[in-house]
């Protein structure tokens, strides 16, 4: 049994200002990019910070980017912080991070128009760099906002194209003094789409997040020979795109033995010189490892380490490896996690436990504050391309629980 909620977030604005945002970007086949610290990043802050100050937030930045909007509270008391970020891979979807900050940003401004003020300020942010593709480390904000990158670290990461983070931050006007970290934090809350099929398989409105498995992400040099396609014997060959390949192949072998808890990507794969009738000389691959347990990643990043050294020596191919990123399995606050359930279920919405297959900044924040995750369906399971999608009302539901649980956290002592 069900009873409406006393307040609700307003679907239909939350919906407009998903697409005013997923304007900024805008791909020819419907999809996203808006890449870390780009100028739509910038273009994108600028809304986000326009819609702050209408509801008359606070607006804050910290020394890597971090937007805040602060909404005080009743008390000076340690804030509850919502959001996400609002970044995208290249040609991703409309929902990724953006979700999660209009959410949060809707959720403020209910509160706001109900002249409901919270015991506790609340705290709405977009976290710089969630998605990691044009500077890594990928959850760059809230890694120095948790304390674990320092602002020097963060300034210095450097793009493809050479520009460094820092230069960018300058450039689209989001180098804040603020110390990263510097806000009292009761509990953190980030509302996202699921990213994968298990809630719509389920049946279920309402993602109960416990977890997020762990990430391992690494770069894999071969330096071999370049050589003649039509000349060159076998015995006589160093190719470095067949080593490539054969760790390509390995990697979803590994999640064939060892799943289902392992998740194995090759997903970027470059050769050079690149050309039809030459023996690569060079390849450079990503491999991306995930799995809910720490002991059964840390295995399989020795597994691949091992095959791709093994392979690498057969063929006399030189192999460098470097890890871009690395993440432990982590679990939510229970307390929270609960929390979050029961306030579903009491808005009348199906749930579903389950543990995030992507990584967010939640996990990052959950380090060293209470921190939880709400999840909605996403459409076929599909994400980070254009056709990520979610039912509007699957999006009212998670705003709405989303509400709710602010509103309980802003007030608990
Ligand atoms: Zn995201």
């Amino acid at each position: 049994m069900s009873t409406a909620p006393a307040i609700a977030p307003d679907a239909e604005r939350l919906r407009r200002r998903l697409d005013a945002m997923a304007r900024i970007g805008a791909s020819a086949g419907g999809g996203v990019t808006r890449l870390a610290l780009t100028e739509e990043d910038g273009r994108a802050r600028d809304l986000l910070a326009r819609w702050l100050h209408e509801i008359g937030l606070e607006v804050r930045m910290d020394a890597v980017g971090n937007l805040f909007g602060i909404r005080a509270g009743r008390e000076d008391a340690p804030a509850v912080l919502v959001g996400s970020h609002l970044d995208t891979v290249v040609d991703g979807g409309r929902l990724d991070g953006s979700l999660g900050v209009l959410a949060a940003l809707e959720a403020a401004q209910t509160l706001e128009e109900r002249g409901i003020a919270t015991r506790r300020p609340l705290a709405i942010v977009s976290f710089t760099n969630e998605e990691g593709v044009r500077f890594q480390p990928d959850m760059m904000g809230s890694l120095a906002f948790a304390g674990h990158l320092s602002v020097e670290q963060m300034r210095g990461a450097a793009a493809d194209d050479g520009a460094t983070a820092g230069e960018c931050l300058q450039r689209i006007g989001y180098a804040g003094e603020r110390a990263p970290g510097d806000l009292p934090v009761h509990a953190f809350l980030e509302l996202h789409i699921e990213q994968g099929p298990l809630l719509e398989r389920a049946g279920a409105t309402i993602g109960v997040v416990e977890g997020v498995q762990g990430l391992s992400w690494t770069e894999i040099r071969l330096r071999g020979e370049a050589n003649h396609a039509g000349t060159t014997p076998f015995d006589a060959r160093h190719d470095a795109g067949l080593v490539a390949a054969e760790i390509v192949a390995f990697a979803r072998a590994l999640s064939r033995e060892r799943g289902p808890g392992l998740r194995a990507t090759a997903g970027s794969l470059r050769l050079a010189p690149g050309a039809v009738n030459i023996i690569p000389g060079e390849a450079t691959l990503t491999v991306d490892l995930r799995h809910p347990e720490e002991a059964s990643l840390a295995a399989a990043e020795e597994a691949l380490e091992r095959f791709a050294a093994e392979r690498a020596a057969r063929e006399g191919v030189a192999i460098a490896m470097q890890r871009l990123a690395r993440t432990f399995p982590i679990r939510f606050d229970p307390t929270l996690v609960g929390l979050v359930e029961a306030t579903a279920h009491r808005l009348g919405r199906t749930t579903l436990r389950l543990t995030s297959g992507a990584g967010h900044d939640a996990q990052i924040l959950a380090a060293c504050h209470p921190a939880a995750m709400v999840f909605v369906p996403s459409r076929g399971g599909r994400s980070h391309c254009p056709q990520e999608e979610t039912a509007p009302a699957d999006i009212a539901a998670g705003a709405a629980v989303l509400l709710q649980v602010v509103l309980q956290l802003a007030e608990a002592v």
